[in-house]
């Protein structure tokens, strides 16, 4: 079948694979002319929409308000915090004029919103009585990157950034354990991908942040792919952008601050890759542009097609009939290709009998049933789906989870891809080592949504284990 639709297998080339999909499903276009920036198709901007909604869902939820700030951080602003400016100055997009003028101050496109948003919330918080404040937007954002990938690295990605502010430093980590519920949330139980939270090493941190909390997911090749983070800001930034807040007493304090950032890219990329097979996208029912594709076996089906059609409409299911001058199997590839998750077959024969002939696109079966048990019948396959999609992909993740307890036995985890789970002495000297050695792999952290406790010495250098981390390469 691959052969037929022109896919490079899965297992034969993941990154190829990728790409084609990418490109043949109508997701992206590459040939726009400025290079690392991609144009978004609309199959890509309907699944990119549907995530966007999800979040903003559960962000609003949960007390944040949308805002938009401008795409342009003043220099002044951008070169405040030290840290930060110097974790992103290498790769800044720069606004240098307009017209033919010099501008007085260069302009940075945001690479992140804390140095443009925080100067206002310094304007907006005046007094206990306005915290805790939070506020996301859907946005992109640019980051000169030398290499770009769709929907994994790019100069211009898709994402959303929450930030909030609070009275006291405990809401903190309340904050971030209420950002990691959100993720878990969507992007296991509605994308079905699973996820694991770590901490990461202090070397490893966002730039300005006291600690930094992210979510991986792991690629089919064996490495991972960073699809969330959550900052602990302190009080770094507010001191900076002077954030302060008069408490209960009338006494000036400085505010305590989060960030969250979704990667709305990144979740694209991992719902490609961790679902996808070698005929194409596998789409989970919900996040589907099109959820039922019907396909007429014979004209003289179109009639019953329509009628079909009303009914998931009424159903407010999503829902197109392929009428193309096409044969049938040729349509049912190119529905596959694209992953649209149910397909309804309609012939002579299932009008002689009043059934319909559906076929799921994540496990291939086919079902005869009854044309009036069609509605009860797809609100169990789309949780089927869901299930065998989610389970697959955890079962994925396990297997690729091993315990090491020698640097050869990391090197090979390394190698074959997956996650090597080690104890480990904390030295960011023997992480850097660990990670030269073994070409790129990196430690993740420790567990955020687990206790583990080490039970040996480091299995890298051999000192003292102080801490179970997970070694992989990444994305
Ligand atoms: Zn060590």
């Amino acid at each position: 079948m691959s052969e037929q639709m022109g896919i490079t297998t899965k297992k034969e080339n993941f990154s190829e694979w990728f790409s084609e999909v990418c490109f043949k499903c109508n997701l992206i276009d590459l040939r726009y002319n400025v290079q690392g920036f991609v144009v978004h198709r609309p199959w890509a901007m309907k699944i990119i929409k549907k995530m966007y909604s999800l979040f903003e869902k559960e962000l609003e939820k949960t007390g944040h308000e949308p805002v938009l700030f401008p795409v342009v951080i003043p220099e002044k602003n951008f070169i405040k915090e030290a840290e930060h400016v110097e974790e992103f100055a290498p790769e800044v997009f720069w606004i240098t004029e307009a017209g033919d003028k010099k501008l007085e101050e260069k302009l940075a496109l945001r690479p992140t919103s804390e140095t443009a948003m925080y100067q206002m919330y310094s304007l907006w918080i005046r007094s206990y009585k306005d915290l805790p404040f939070k506020r996301y937007q859907s946005v992109s954002v640019f980051r000169n990157e030398k290499t770009t990938k769709p929907f994994l690295r790019g100069r211009e990605f898709l994402w959303i950034e929450a930030h909030d502010a609070f009275a006291t430093e405990k809401e903190i980590m309340k904050q971030i354990n209420e950002d990691m519920i959100i993720t878990k949330k969507i992007v296991e139980d509605h994308l079905g991908l699973p996820i694991m939270f770590f901490k990461r090493p202090q070397w490893d941190k966002f730039a300005g942040a006291v600690e930094t909390y992210a979510a991986d997911i792991l690629m089919p090749d064996g490495k991972v792919n960073q699809i969330s983070s959550t900052h602990n800001l302190g009080n770094n930034f507010s001191k900076v952008f002077d954030i302060t807040f008069l408490d209960s007493k009338g006494e000036k304090k400085y505010a305590w601050q989060t960030c969250y950032g979704p990667g709305i890219w990144r979740m694209m990329a991992a719902l490609i890759a961790v679902h996808g097979d070698d005929k194409g996208l596998i789409l989970p029912f919900e996040l589907a542009p099109i959820q039922v594709i019907i396909i007429p076996i014979k004209d003289s089906a179109l009639k019953k097609c329509e009628s079909i059609k009303k009914e998931l409409e009424k159903n407010c299911i999503r829902v197109e009939i392929d009428k193309r001058d096409e044969t049938p199997g040729w349509k049912f590839n190119d529905w596959e290709m694209k992953g649209v998750p149910i397909r309804i077959e309609i012939g002579p024969q299932e009008i002689k009998e009043k059934t319909l002939t559906l076929a799921r696109r994540d496990n291939g079966k086919k079902y005869k049933i009854k044309e009036k048990n069609l509605i009860k019948t797809l609100k169990k396959i789309e949780k089927e789906i869901l299930d065998n999609l989610k389970n697959k992909a955890t079962i994925f993740l396990k297997n690729n989870i091993h315990n090491a307890k020698s640097r050869k036995e990391v090197i090979d985890i390394i190698k074959k891809g997956g996650y090597a789970r080690i104890n480990f002495c904390g030295r960011e000297v023997c992480a850097k080592d660990m990670q030269n050695v073994t070409q790129g792999g990196k430690v993740r952290g420790t567990r955020a949504d687990k206790k583990e406790l080490a039970t040996g010495k480091c299995a890298w250098c051999g000192g003292l284990g102080k801490e179970v981390v997970y070694v992989a390469k990444q994305y």
